[in-house]
């Protein structure tokens, strides 16, 4: 079950991510390209980790558990959407990185359920740069606060920042809200705290990874772009 589509659309992405990067002076070898899986089926799943996608990212707990057993380990997975704090549990022992922790409430849920299992979790702390009211994550003036309380939460390990950009028509209009993503990571990685490790700047998807990429993002998540035929 070959999808040739996959692969030419892989190529043209990457071509994508060597021209951003050149025009931003970067390493490409610094983006990590997520495939953005929710609705596909998981065997095309694992052949776009065949093709060398080693991350993928889900946004539904159930839809999550439910391709869980059938998913290639060898990919690293991600949760990338709304997360209920009831529903922590049930993806916690599974994933490699948390995108969408947008409250303390939600944090000290996935410290308090990692803790039981033994485990340190990474997450990202997702913020609504452009506070469009139908977004989640929390606004610029909240983070000050959110950062003091995650030397307390010693089962979290705090890997960097997500945001979901607007839908817009022109790509370039984002590129001032990838910009503040990057000052605020610069300057939350410049405190030094505990459970702290600033690394990973999510931002980017299918209409403007290119803008992101030359902003910063260092995980661009993917859907349409990769996985939608063209044909
Ligand atoms: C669906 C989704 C994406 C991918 O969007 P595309 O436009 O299909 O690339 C990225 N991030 C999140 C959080 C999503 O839910």
């Amino acid at each position: 079950m070959l999808n040739f589509y996959l692969n030419e659309n892989l190529q043209k992405i990457k071509a994508n991510i060597l021209s951003a990067c050149s025009r931003a002076n970067r390493n490409p070898d610094e983006i990590i390209l997520l495939g953005v899986t929710k609705t596909i089926e998981p065997q095309i799943i694992n052949e776009a980790i065949n093709l060398g996608i080693f991350n993928i990212g889900e946004s539904r707990v159930q839809e999550f558990n439910s391709k869980y057993p059938i998913l290639d380990k060898k990919a690293n997975l991600h949760f990338i959407g709304k997360l209920q704090t009831n529903k922590v549990k049930y993806i916690v022992d599974k994933v490699s990185l948390i995108h969408s922790v947008d409250s303390l409430n939600l944090a000290n849920e996935i410290n308090k359920r990692a803790r039981m299992i033994n485990k340190k979790v990474n997450i990202l702390l997702q913020i609504n740069i452009s506070k469009e009211p139908t977004k989640n994550g929390i606004f610029v003036e909240e983070v000050d606060e959110f950062i003091k309380q995650i030397p307390n939460f010693s089962n979290l390990n705090l890997q960097g920042l997500m945001t979901i950009a607007p839908f817009v028509e022109n790509p370039q209009e984002n590129r001032e809200y990838f910009k503040n993503m990057k000052k605020i990571f610069v300057d939350i990685k410049s405190k030094n705290k505990d459970n702290i490790n600033m690394k990973y700047i999510s931002m980017g998807m299918s209409n403007d990874y290119e803008v992101a990429i030359e902003e910063g993002a260092n995980i661009i998540r993917i859907g349409n772009a990769l996985f939608k035929s063209t044909k």
